[in-house]
């Protein structure tokens, strides 16, 4: 069956050889979808089994969202509200998470999860990438990943979130990349670890990077969220997907990261939320390394499925223009994931795609903090 997105005022197609610019944007278009997949970008008008009209209005790539903590119970909206009126942040707060977490049966984990999910569709998030790391121990690692394999194929063990209570640092690294370890690869695709200053340091974290590559993984890293760190030169040193975070870079991480395959990932929304400062982009960007942007998605640091709000973010803030900061929320998103199939439109991608309630991309950043997401398809399916 034949289904064509018609009438699109403005289609990105982050393709630069089927339109304009390193958008690849065509006016006056159709996308023709069959089984699922880009078929074909055409005039307006095109013949179709089944037609969604756009109206005259803007149609992207739907984002792809490469880091994302939807798997946890529990909730956290006084800490926040009490840390925005001047309480100290609480190292602690994790624990909440972990302890209500533990406590959530399989199915109640699944149906919040999948409710987060729900809601990153309707902002537009076609495609995303799922952690554990609330549960801290094997069996909840474990029913966390499983969770996550039923609504994304790329899932993350990330049991080396942080240390929990009652553990020495060590002791914890032996059972993340042992019995923990060797439950959760089977549910995954890929390892994380937070390294960072009172989480993993560097020896550690390459501990667990190994390990799970030993064990089939891809590898990502959370690092440079707090301070400069040793989190992206190891991501580089050992071919890890995406460095994420990247807040504070030194001009060696940012050569490092120009000269390698390892995505530079930035989670605005994280340093809005605790009050950080922002990374500078541009300056990763000028280098020449492959930027992404997600929404770091968690309950803690970043509780939020707005794409479009980090868009916004990063173009006031961390010197991206609004092409850039789009490019690295579909197409960027997608190398992060080393995955071709989405964050484009061009024939062969899989027709994942928002249409806006907008004549143009550039109202993404221009009207913050409106839904402007007025339809989303993934596969070619309606969802939202
Ligand atoms: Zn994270």
């Amino acid at each position: 069956m034949t289904v064509v997105v018609d009438h699109i005022g403005l289609l990105v197609t982050n393709d630069e050889a089927l339109g304009e610019g390193p958008l690849g944007v065509v006016k006056d278009a159709a996308l023709v979808i069959e089984d699922g997949r880009v078929a074909a970008v055409e005039r307006a008008g095109a013949a179709a089994d089944q037609r969604i009209d756009a109206a005259g209005r803007c149609v992207i790539p739907g984002f792809v969202d490469s880091h994302t903590h939807l798997v946890f119970a529990g909730d956290r909206g006084d800490e926040f509200a009490a840390r925005m009126a001047g309480a100290p942040y609480a190292a602690g707060g994790i624990r909440v998470t972990t302890d209500a977490t533990r406590a959530a049966s399989t199915e109640e984990l699944a149906a919040l999860a999948a409710a987060r999910k729900r809601e990153a569709h309707r902002a537009g998030i076609t495609h995303l990438e799922i952690k554990s790391g609330y549960g801290l121990d094997v069996e909840t690692e474990r029913r966390s990943c499983e969770v996550a394999a039923q609504l994304t194929d790329d899932v993350t063990f990330l049991g080396a979130h942080v240390v929990p209570a009652g553990y020495e640092a060590d002791d914890y690294v032996a059972l993340v990349t042992g019995d923990m370890l060797g439950a959760c690869a089977p549910l995954a695709r890929w390892i994380d670890v937070f390294c960072e200053d009172g989480a993993f340091d560097a020896d550690q974290s390459r501990a667990v990077l190994e390990a799970g590559r030993a064990a089939g993984l891809g590898l990502r890293v959370h690092g440079n969220q707090l301070g400069p760190g040793p989190g992206v030169q190891l991501a580089v040193e050992l071919g890890a997907a995406s460095v994420d975070h990247c807040t504070y870079l030194t001009d060696a991480d940012v050569d490092a990261l120009a000269g390698s395959d390892t995505v530079a990932t930035f989670l605005p929304a994280t340093d809005f939320s605790t009050r950080q400062p922002y990374p500078d982009a541009r300056r990763v960007l000028d280098a020449g390394a492959t930027v992404a942007i997600a929404t770091n998605c968690n309950p803690g640091s970043s509780y939020t499925t707005s794409m479009a709000f980090c868009l916004a973010l990063a173009v006031r803030d961390m010197g991206m223009t609004t092409e850039e900061a789009l490019l690295a929320a579909t197409r960027g998103g997608a190398r992060a994931l080393r995955r071709t199939d989405v964050g484009h439109l061009a024939p062969g991608a899989r027709a994942d795609l928002a249409i806006l309630d907008a004549p143009s991309y550039s109202h993404l950043v221009y009207r913050p903090g409106v839904p402007l997401v007025a339809g989303t398809l993934v596969g070619g399916r309606r969802l939202a």
